[in-house]
């Protein structure tokens, strides 16, 4: 009961109108260490109840010890606009029955407008690294009232590169309580992220297998190509019961494309993807917030704020990079306690990241097929113990098949060939008295710089060529760089 954590009574009244009965596990196990100004560092998975844990105490902080003349008194930050949106309004559910107040930081708003919301001095900030920083750079003193600090999401804001912006921000804080959330305890930097942050902590683990979403169903379906995954999809999406549904592809132009597809098959769709302005993603998620949108195709990062109760299927058209994005996926459905479902489409190039991620979370997806569009492809012939495809190098012993009489023959005759060939090219390149000729030197030179570094972009005239007249590489088109989902 929540009352055993003799919240104020404006509070309590939030939680009842909310409709949360009991507190979840993560809420059980933190808000008592926050009341008693501990630094905690939970381990959570995605749709725990995690940002209450953290508000709850936060706002009942606020209420019982007044500080009339202060700052901003507690920071949130986030990874991405989507998730400190989702934030906010979940800190104005909580606290609208009493007079604190939150103000928003993120990139994608203007500026001047954000200034102006620092002037008011609300209790709370929630934020992104990146543009709170922006404003730190012009006025130095924002954060040192603060009190509490909560680093939400950390494996992810170490993911986008934030590391640097984060001990920033902490520094500008001063002495407080920090409380930090994270999906993995693994990611690499967190624990120095931890060192630097952190006072002797207490280690909250709420759910150590990560991956089992106990409420989530998990399947896999084997697929040929893209073409084979589109029939997937549209076939799931049309005989799967659901209410709502999200479907992941890995890079914007893929999302682009499916969901032209989609509306092409008259699937009420939308896309959410990171080149999309900010008002146009604040458009989308609320026509899905309002049940206006049945599929939603998204990228990682767009996605990751949402909350919305009535998402209970989860398909994964590419499957995830990591199996922490493959958790934060499928924790778009499943979401307090509801059920879900998550089918991940899987060809032959991504069976190995398949086994990996079921490897690293410990769970094991569900084989599925659908009878009128049975994959060719059936999965490795062999597996490792990992899971993962075993090589198809054939053995030693496979390729000393006895040859027959003509097959030695020509077998002699070739090697025969090939020898004359070499010691023909030797003559060639050699000069008469034994000495390397000009021939055999420049490819020696040659080889000597196989593998050696590029000069850099620095390196070239103005042109864009190297002094030795060679241009540098270009980006592909279509590299993996040009497609970065990464916000704000
Ligand atoms: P979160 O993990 O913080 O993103 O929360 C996931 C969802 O659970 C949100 O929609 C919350 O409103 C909801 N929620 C949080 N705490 C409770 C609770 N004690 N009972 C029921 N729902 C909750």
């Amino acid at each position: 009961m929540f009352q055993e954590f003799k919240l104020n009574k404006q509070l309590i009244k939030a939680i009842d109108k909310l409709g949360f009965k009991e507190p979840t596990p993560v809420q059980q196990q933190a808000i008592p260490e926050v009341q008693e100004g501990r630094d905690i560092m939970v381990c959570a998975e995605t749709g725990s109840g995690k940002s209450a844990a953290f508000l709850l105490p936060i706002l009942e902080r606020m209420l019982s010890v007044k500080a009339p003349n202060s700052g901003t008194r507690a920071l949130v930050l986030v990874p991405t606009r989507e998730l400190a949106r989702q934030l906010a309004k979940q800190c104005e559910k909580l606290a609208q029955f009493t007079k604190v107040e939150s103000g928003l930081i993120t990139g994608g708003a203007e500026f001047k407008y954000q200034t102006a919301i620092f002037r008011k001095n609300p209790e709370i900030i929630i934020a992104t690294p990146g543009r709170l920083v922006d404003h730190l750079g012009k006025q130095k003193n924002l954060m040192e009232d603060i009190e509490v600090l909560v680093l939400d999401e950390a494996d992810r804001m170490l993911d986008m590169g934030f590391e640097e912006d984060v001990l920033k921000i902490a520094e500008a804080c001063g002495e407080r309580q920090t409380l930090l959330f994270s999906a993995t305890m693994n990611q690499k930097g967190i624990r120095h992220m931890i060192k630097q942050v952190l006072n002797d902590p207490i280690d909250i683990v709420v759910d150590s297998f990560r991956g089992a979403h106990s409420t989530i169903q998990q399947q896999r379906i084997l697929a040929d190509d893209d073409k084979h995954k589109e029939r997937l999809l549209t076939w799931l999406l049309s005989n799967e019961e659901y209410r709502q549904a999200i479907v992941f592809v890995n890079t914007k132009a893929k999302s682009e494309t499916l969901y032209h597809y989609l509306e092409y098959h008259n699937v009420n769709s939308g896309v959410l993807h990171g080149d999309m302005t900010q008002d146009e993603r604040n458009h989308i998620m609320q026509r899905m917030r309002q049940g206006q949108i049945t599929v939603l195709v998204a990228t990682d990062v767009a996605a990751r704020g949402l909350d919305v109760q009535e998402i209970d299927l989860v398909i994964n058209v590419d499957m995830p990079r990591s199996g922490d994005d493959y958790v934060h996926r499928i924790g778009r459905t499943g979401r307090a306690g509801n059920t879900g479902l998550a089918i991940s489409l899987v060809d032959n190039t991504e069976w190995n990241l398949k086994a990996a991620i079921e490897r690293y979370l410990q769970i094991e997806m569900e084989s599925r097929t659908i009878g009128s569009l049975k994959a060719k492809y059936k999965g490795p012939k062999k597996v490792k113990s990992n899971g993962k495809a075993a090589g198809s190098k054939k053995k030693k012993d496979d390729k000393k098949k006895p040859l027959n009489k003509k097959a030695k023959e020509k077998l002699a005759k070739k090697k025969e060939e090939e020898k004359s060939k070499r010691s023909n090219k030797k003559y060639s390149t050699e000069s008469v008295d034994g000495e390397p000729s000009e021939k055999e030197k420049s490819r020696h030179r040659f080889k000597k710089n196989i593998g050696k570094r590029r000069k850099s972009k620095s390196d070239t005239d103005d042109k864009g060529f190297y002094g030795d007249g060679s241009a540098p590489f270009k980006l592909r088109k279509n590299s993996n760089l040009q497609e970065s989902d990464d916000d704000e």
